[in-house]
């Protein structure tokens, strides 16, 4: 067994460190030992029991009920409200498009009005479940323009939504107006935050200045937040709540037309890990209001300080005040984001390339969680010695050979000849090593190609190259 467990170590020593608030996507470290240590032990106390049947495993079924109960004090819902733990953001946003969908089964080709920042997963929502997505560009500020998604609204609307905030310029868009334009018009709206919903109720009770946002504001009928975002879980759950058990309704697939048991599901899971759910309830059992209190205003401290290093860091820009945790940084035209983030990662830590977007350039986004804290001096200073690094290598450029190639490209029909073009044109495949598709340590001149790249283009791409990563080992 030890042997079994060093090797999982040892495959696991390539990946990103989960601890100690340098990885700022993907992860969220408290920063707290003991809070691990009873996520970790709830996870295996709970990961064979099967969440499938509430009846069978009635413990799973009462911390879903604490759990929902304590998210809705936090979202100042009314008595009224009722939730869903799900595996994720993703799964709590397709069952708000799922329930918005089939609440209103007399609308023969349904759309929901969004706008251009939301999450993906509601295109994913679109593609798997027929309901068209209409966006609207959003204003100068990153914010949702009400007037533009208004326009957009119609009799075939089923669901209207917004972000608190949102992933990519983590700004709140305007939830109060949003909310009384779908009302106005007796359409659902859902507000995303799945990444902010667990950190800006905090914000407020620490005196920060929030913008209203949860059931508190009249219109929004469902919240998905994340818990294993910054409720600071183990990977795996999120909440999605109702305004009421009706908006609810709509949600729950039942089947009893087969031989085996009556198919009861409240999510896209069916039989589904209680590990996740449980050691969700033992960490907030664990931080309370007071732990997630601190928490929170630790991490806002390290926000407000990089706000304030990136201000004396030439070349680098905050590119909205962040409303919550997340923040853009861009540059201007003597470096480029991109080698920024090769710079950072060499440097050991981890920022996320976000490709242009909307007329905009390309940005870095950064997570920052309440372990950050405690490096943001040594973040800062990594970051001045990424930005020197970047400006005397100069902006990443893109062989005009390449760009030819991509834009000669059709992306809906990207055939594995060309895929292997591209590759070799770009470097990705080393040809001396076999043909073997292997991740590159430096990734600029990958994303600057993808970063001229369509968004339709880049999807093919970035879809060609995982089927390529997916292959088996036998
Ligand atoms: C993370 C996130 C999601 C999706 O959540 P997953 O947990 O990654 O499935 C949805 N919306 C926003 C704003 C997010 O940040």
């Amino acid at each position: 067994m030890n042997d079994v467990l060093a090797r999982l170590r040892e495959l696991q020593a390539a990946d990103l460190p989960v601890h100690g608030g340098r990885t700022l996507a993907y992860v969220y470290d408290s920063g707290l030992a003991e809070v691990d240590e009873v996520a970790r032990a709830a996870v295996a106390a709970y990961a064979g029991s099967n969440g499938l049947d509430p009846t069978a495993f009635p413990s799973l079924l009462a911390m879903e009920n604490d759990l929902v109960g304590f998210a809705a004090d936090l979202l100042d819902a009314p008595s009224s409200a009722v939730g869903t733990a799900t595996s994720g953001g993703t799964e709590s946003v397709l069952l708000a498009v799922q329930s918005a969908r089939d609440g209103a089964p007399g609308v023969e080709r349904p759309n929901m009005v969004l706008p251009s920042t939301i999450h993906a997963a509601f295109f994913k929502a679109a593609h798997y479940f027929g309901v068209e997505a209409r966006v609207a560009p959003v204003g100068a500020d990153f914010r949702a323009d009400v007037e533009a998604m208004a326009a957009l609204v119609d009799d075939s609307t089923v669901l209207v939504a917004g972000s608190a905030p949102s992933y990519a310029h983590g700004v709140v868009d305007p939830i109060t107006e949003l909310a009384a334009m779908a009302a106005g018009r007796g359409i659902r709206f859902h507000v995303d935050a799945c990444i902010g919903g667990w950190v800006l109720p905090y914000a407020a009770r620490l005196g920060r200045d929030v913008p209203g946002w949860t059931f508190a504001v009249p219109g929004v009928t469902s919240i998905s937040v994340d818990l294993h975002k910054y409720g600071y879980t183990p990977k795996g759950i999120s909440l999605l709540l109702h305004r009421d058990p009706a908006l609810r309704r709509s949600q729950y697939f039942a089947h009893a037309d087969w031989p085996g048991y009556t198919m009861l599901n409240s999510t896209l899971q069916s039989t589904k890990s209680g590990g996740p759910l449980a050691a969700a309830w033992a960490v907030v059992q664990q931080l309370g209001n007071a732990g997630y209190e601190r928490l929170t205003a630790d991490v806002f401290a390290a926000v407000d300080a990089i706000v304030a290093g990136v201000a004396r860091i030439p070349h680098l820009r905050v590119v909205a005040a962040p409303d919550s945790t997340l923040v853009a940084l861009g540059t201007d035209e003597t470096c480029d984001p991109f080698t920024i983030c090769d710079e950072m990662a060499a440097a050991g830590w981890f920022v996320q390339p976000q490709m242009a977007f909307g007329g905009h350039p390309a940005t870095i986004h950064l997570s920052v969680s309440a372990a950050t804290l405690g490096a943001v001096d040594d973040f800062l200073a990594a970051l001045v010695a990424a930005v020197d690094n970047a400006v005397a290598a100069g902006p990443v450029g893109v062989d005009p050979e390449v760009v030819a190639f991509i834009e000669a490209l059709d992306p809906t029909a990207l055939s594995d000849a060309d895929f292997d073009g591209l590759l070799a044109a770009s470097g990705l495949i080393d040809a001396s090593a076999g043909g073997d598709l292997e991740v590159p340590d430096r990734m600029a001149e990958v994303n600057a190609m993808l970063d001229v790249a369509s968004p339709r283009m880049r999807e093919a791409l970035l879809v060609a190259f995982l089927d390529r990563l997916q292959r088996p080992r036998r």
